[in-house]
Parts: C-alpha cells; sequence; structure tokens
C-alpha cells in the first residue's frame, strides 16, 4: 500500500463560495506543512485548529489559513493527516498545491482517501462505496439509501445472505465426506427451502436496484399513447404550466421532450412522444414511432394513456409491445369528463381527466408509493446488482442438480463461485483491480 503524502483540493474549484479545503494525508503531512508556515505546527495537539500565515517558498504571504491537525490513526483516512482552510481563490489553491507537490507530496488520485481509509479499516468496500453515493446525494432519499450503506446495513444484510449459503456448502459437504457415517444432514426437501430463501432475499435486492437508480439519477418516464389520446394535456396537468403544445391534430408532438420535475422525492424525467401507432405511412410520424420505441427501452416507468371512449381492440397491440418490454407501467384511462356514466374496466387503471385536472394526484401517489423505500430494504448498486446477477445463475445451477440427483461435488463447485462472488462483493482484502474499478469512479479529494 502507498503510504506516501497525497494531497489535492477537497472543495468546488467552480470559484463559488468563500472558502476553499486542501487536504493531505499520509505521514509527514505536519512536518512538510510545517515548512510553509509562520508558527510552529509540531507543537500543536491532535484534532487542533491552528490560526496562521501560509507562506511561498520566499516567505511572502499567499493567505491567511486555518491548519486543521489529524494525527496518525485519527484522521478519515487513519493515518497523519491536514486540511488547509483557506480563501476559495483558484490561485491560492493551486499555489498551495504546487509548493506541496515540489516538496514531497504527490497529487491524490480519484477516491484515494477513501480507498486508503478502506485499507486502513475504516469500513468495508460496500461502506465505502456509499461514500461515492452520500455526496451525490440530490434529495432525502437519495441521502438515505447512502447512510444506511455507511452505517453498514447493506453488508449486514449481504454478510448475512454469505452465512446462509455457507451453511447450505456445509450440509453438501458434510453429505460428501461423511456418507459412510451417520452424520445428519438436512434431507434434500430442506436444503431446496434454503436455497429458495436465499434466492428469495437475492432477487428482492436485484429488484432494489432500478428503485435506487430512479431515486439516485432521477426515474426516467416514458408517456405513451395513440395520437390525440391527451398525451401533451397530461404532461401539462403535472407540469401545472404550458410548456408543450396541444393540438387536436393527430400526431403532433414529433419530438421526444425531456422534462424533469419533482414528484415526492423523485426526480422525474418526463419524456412526451408521437403515439405508437403502427399504421401510419406519414413518414415524420413513423420516426416518432420509432423514437416511442426506444423510448421505452430508456425508461424505467411507462405511463400508458388511452382515451374513455377507445375500445380494448384498438390499443391491445400498443399495450401488448408495452408488455413485453418488461417495463413497469401504468395504464391511464384518459377524457372521463367526455363519458360521465364510464364503467371502470380495469381496477388496475387509473381514470383521469388531463383536461380538468381530476386524477393527477393519483398519478403522482402512484409513482411515490412505488418508488418509496421500506423500512427494510436494502438497496444495491449496479457492481453488486451485476454480480447478484451471477449468483441467481449458480443458485438456479443447483436447484438443478439436486433435483437431477447430480454428485454433490458438482454442487460444490456452484458454491464455491457463488463464494467466490461474495469474496468480490465485499472482501477486506479485495483486489488492485476491483478497488481501480471502484475508486476511478470517485473524484479526486473524496
Ligand atoms: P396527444 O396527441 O396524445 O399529445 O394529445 P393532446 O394532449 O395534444 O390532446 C389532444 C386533444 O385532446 C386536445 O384537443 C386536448 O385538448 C384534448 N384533451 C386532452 N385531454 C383531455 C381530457 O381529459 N378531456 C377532454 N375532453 N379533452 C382532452
Amino acid at each position: 500500500m502507498d503510504t506516501d503524502i497525497i494531497v489535492s483540493i477537497a472543495t468546488c474549484t467552480c470559484g463559488n463560495g468563500a472558502l476553499g479545503i486542501i487536504r493531505t494525508s499520509g505521514k509527514g503531512s505536519i512536518e512538510l506543512i510545517n515548512k510553509f508556515v509562520n508558527i510552529n505546527l509540531l507543537e500543536r495537539k491532535d484534532h487542533t485548529i491552528n490560526v496562521c500565515n501560509f507562506l511561498d517558498e520566499n516567505k511572502n504571504i499567499l493567505d491567511e489559513v486555518l491548519v486543521l491537525l489529524f494525527f496518525d490513526g485519527h484522521s478519515y483516512t487513519k493515518e497523519e493527516s491536514v486540511e488547509i482552510s483557506c480563501h476559495n481563490s483558484i490561485y491560492i489553491l493551486e499555489s498551495i498545491i504546487k509548493i506541496l507537490i515540489k516538496n514531497g507530496a504527490r497529487m491524490a488520485t480519484n477516491g484515494e482517501y477513501t480507498r486508503r481509509a478502506y485499507l486502513n479499516g475504516r469500513f468495508d468496500l460496500i461502506q465505502a462505496e456509499s461514500v461515492a453515493d452520500l455526496i451525490a446525494s440530490r434529495n432525502k432519499s437519495a441521502h438515505d439509501i447512502a447512510i444506511n450503506q455507511m452505517k453498514g446495513e447493506l453488508s449486514n444484510e449481504i454478510n448475512k445472505i454469505k452465512e446462509e449459503i455457507i451453511d447450505i456448502g456445509s450440509q453438501i459437504e458434510t453429505s460428501i465426506e461423511f456418507t459412510e457415517e451417520d452424520i445428519e444432514t438436512d434431507d434434500k426437501e430442506k436444503l431446496i427451502e434454503k436455497i429458495n430463501s436465499v434466492e428469495d432475499k437475492i432477487n428482492k435486492m436485484l429488484s432494489s436496484f432500478s428503485k435506487g437508480e430512479a431515486i439516485k439519477k432521477g426515474l426516467p418516464i416514458a408517456i405513451i399513447g395513440k395520437p390525440n389520446v391527451g398525451k401533451s394535456s397530461l404532461l401539462n396537468a403535472l407540469l401545472n404550466e404550458n410548456r408543450v403544445i396541444v393540438s387536436p391534430i393527430a400526431g403532433t408532438t414529433r419530438d421526444a421532450i425531456d422534462v424533469e420535475i419533482k414528484i415526492g422525492n423523485i426526480n422525474c424525467r418526463f419524456i412526451d412522444t408521437a403515439g405508437l401507432r403502427n399504421d401510419s405511412k406519414d413518414v415524420i410520424e413513423n420516426i416518432g414511432i420509432e423514437i416511442t420505441r426506444k423510448t421505452i427501452n430508456k425508461a424505467s416507468l411507462i405511463l400508458f394513456i388511452i382515451d374513455i371512449n377507445m375500445t380494448i381492440d384498438e390499443y391491445k397491440d400498443e399495450l401488448d409491445i408495452i408488455k413485453a418490454s418488461n417495463k413497469d407501467y401504468l395504464v391511464i384511462v384518459n377524457k372521463i369528463d367526455l363519458n360521465e356514466s364510464y364503467k371502470k374496466e380495469n381496477e388496475k387503471y387509473l381514470y383521469i381527466s388531463a383536461k380538468n385536472n381530476t386524477g393527477i394526484d393519483q398519478i403522482k401517489e402512484y409513482i411515490k408509493e412505488k418508488y418509496k423505500i421500506k423500512e427494510d430494504e436494502s438497496i444495491i448498486n449496479l457492481r453488486h446488482f451485476e454480480i447478484f446477477t451471477k449468483v441467481i445463475n449458480n443458485i438456479e445451477n443447483i436447484k438443478k442438480c439436486l433435483k437431477n440427483n447430480s454428485p454433490e461435488e458438482i454442487i460444490m463447485v456452484e458454491i464455491n463461485n457463488i463464494l467466490n462472488e461474495f469474496k468480490t462483493l465485499n472482501n477486506k482484502n479485495s483486489s488492485e483491480e476491483i478497488l481501480d474499478n471502484i475508486f476511478s469512479k470517485f473524484c479526486i479529494g473524496k
């Protein structure tokens, strides 16, 4: 592990804000900075804030600064560390960095502070990942996800699943090694029950992924439906302002329009599109249809709009396309004001009038409820999602082997594959490659 002194700007260099912070980590940090201040930092205590002047190499004052000292073992990285709080001038910040680099420090790489904190045992890999999410959080739900992960709740959940897999493995191993002796092993039924329980837990985590992404990055919602059903009107009603042109001529909304609004804690990105119309001869309209298909692929949630006066034959084909996409969707029946004696064809459909603003809140409630984090829910990220997807495959193989009475040795290969996946997920000694992959996504200074 590198123990040299790393340095970087920890705050935003966009020019806004009164103060900037420079951070160093590594043995000798305090001695290095002491060379460039007008007080003796070596006499100062751990965790003290020291007012002084930062001097350039010609002893000219660069800035009046606050120097915060962290002794070895007492900082974020668990190394000797210093934070210099100065004025947020890019000239001052860069001058200090240049002086420190010229005198023995080096520029920190992406996420190197958090990487060192992990390597020094401050937290596990999954907790380390949460730091990036915490900094990126744009709303309360995204913040809640990051804090839970940082507190170790996701790590605990994953460790419990790992223990269950180890237990299943040892049951199988016992039956290999002690076939002649009378050692009690779980019978097949019980094993399958245990495996199903693990599979359920992992599937629950897998399904949390898209919810997590929606909360963290915003939820892409496609509004789909035949021309003239009221897609633009619905978007207007949701936006509460007339930003999209509404016209009675079929297929007037030809471009996919992105608008973002906040519903509850979710940043929703609505994509309004031309209708799904398979029989259209109009070239431009056909481009719109192509966009619609692409939009379905890009969307996490589809709002499928139909007109109260449409028959099922008129929208069945489109609904089938949406169902086949395997995306979450909500069927919205619009223009109920035109038919006061309407009957609800399906309890799961929402009945609204975009024109009269009836039922718009129901749509908002549906989204809030669907993307709410439940109390015992752990949200995973893309890296975890990819690993758990592989684990589910291994679990399926194990179930097949048990069903076919395959030799236990083959099942053990699958169990060991799973345990190896868990090692990449949250091991204390993860490989450089895994760490590079994780921390390269961090910013410099984190
Ligand atoms: P789009 O092609 O699906 O985007 O449909 P528009 O939003 O452009 O609406 C087409 C027509 O239907 C316009 O004349 C709207 O005023 C009308 N419309 C939209 N929603 C409603 C509604 O809830 N009730 C009634 N009566 N008319 C509506």
